[in-house]
């Protein structure tokens, strides 16, 4: 829903301010489907939006599900469509949200990264991926965000700032900032942007290797944002903010798992206390790259603790329905 487009209706038509509040409130719920829903609504003014102001700028295509995920293809109004993926494995219903159809950054392990670049999606279309969960899990609702869907979430920046408004604002989705995750493959720029906001949501980094050479491999935003002025980066914000840094690494076998590679990994990490490392089995999508063994990643475990960094290891719950992390793609971006 566009919330300018709403209130400037009601201003137009003279309609008390609060109905705006109470509108607001209905929809982000989930509770209805449709202005006509909406009960605590004059029928006439229901009648009237019903024709004049759009309601959820996206629609489902298809929904898969596992045990604790589930996966959902939208459609949008120029019939391009996004995934987005509601996880269900803690106390809280997560929604993982894309930010663009596409991705711009090309990572080599990633489904998205190999679909291009398509556009930016609008601050409703971010927003309506959590009231289409809302509708469909009514009355649980969403209680976490993740920024890790398709695209970069920084590269759509403004689009980006005003959703988190939205979804922050008590009056509309009232999820409390440090429940929020944005993960960002790296855009320097865009970290000390964020840094200076002083914000309570929190940071993801993809590092995927702590050495530049592979990293530029795995990842072509490397090639202007290289490492070191990315750990720069990094320890102002966690100097700045007080704040952990979460550092995403897909274990990917006999790229970035060699001793070498976790040596540099370690020595990464270790460089600041609020540094803290993410540990993801890479899941498997159409590129010859392939998660690391069981018994490598014990072994790099192993490591980790003998040299006290702080990490986990992340559970791979989605990966059966392709809605993992870098497993988010439409084959088709047009429906
Ligand atoms: S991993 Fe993220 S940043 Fe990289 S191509 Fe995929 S969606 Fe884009």
């Amino acid at each position: 829903m566009n919330q300018k487009q709403l209130s400037d209706f009601l201003q137009a038509n003279n309609v008390p301010s609060y109905r705006l509040t109470q509108i607001l409130k209905n929809y982000y719920s989930g509770r209805v489907k449709s202005y006509q829903d909406m009960s605590d609504i004059p029928k006439d003014l229901r009648s009237q939006l019903q024709d004049q102001v759009e309601f959820i700028s996206v629609s489902a295509q298809n929904l898969i599900e596992d045990k604790h995920t589930k996966k959902a293809l939208l459609k949008l109004s120029d019939d391009h469509s996004i995934e987005t993926v509601l996880m269900d494995y803690d106390q809280w219903l997560t929604a993982c949200l894309s930010t663009q159809v596409g991705c711009p950054i090309g990572c080599t392990f990633c489904a998205t990264g190999k679909m291009g670049f398509i556009r930016n999606l609008s601050v409703d279309e971010i927003v309506d991926q959590i009231v289409y969960w809302n509708q469909l899990l009514y009355p649980k609702y969403i209680g976490r965000i993740v920024f890790m869907g398709m695209g970069e979430p920084f590269a759509n920046w403004d689009n980006l700032i005003s959703s988190l408004e939205i979804i922050n604002h008590k009056n509309a989705l009232d999820i409390g900032a440090r429940k929020i995750s944005i993960s960002t493959s790296g855009i320097i720029s865009a970290i000390d942007k964020f840094t200076q906001m002083n914000s309570n949501i929190n940071l993801a980094i993809s590092l995927h290797s702590a050495n530049q050479v592979t990293r530029a491999k795995l990842m072509p935003i490397a090639l202007t944002n290289p490492l070191d002025k990315l750990l720069e980066s990094a320890k102002k914000y966690v100097n700045h903010t007080h704040r952990q840094l979460f550092f995403e690494y897909a274990l990917i076998s006999q790229v970035n798992d060699t001793p070498e590679e976790i040596n540099q990994l370690i020595k990464f990490i270790k460089q600041h206390h609020l540094f803290y490392l993410n540990l993801i089995p890479l899941n498997q999508t159409s590129s010859n790259l392939s998660s690391s063994s069981t018994d490598r990643i014990s072994q790099i475990c192993q490591l980790l603790d003998k040299n006290h960094v702080q990490y986990s290891l992340r559970r791979n719950f989605g990966s059966s329905i392709s809605a993992a992390c870098g497993q988010l793609a439409t084959k088709n971006t047009k429906l």
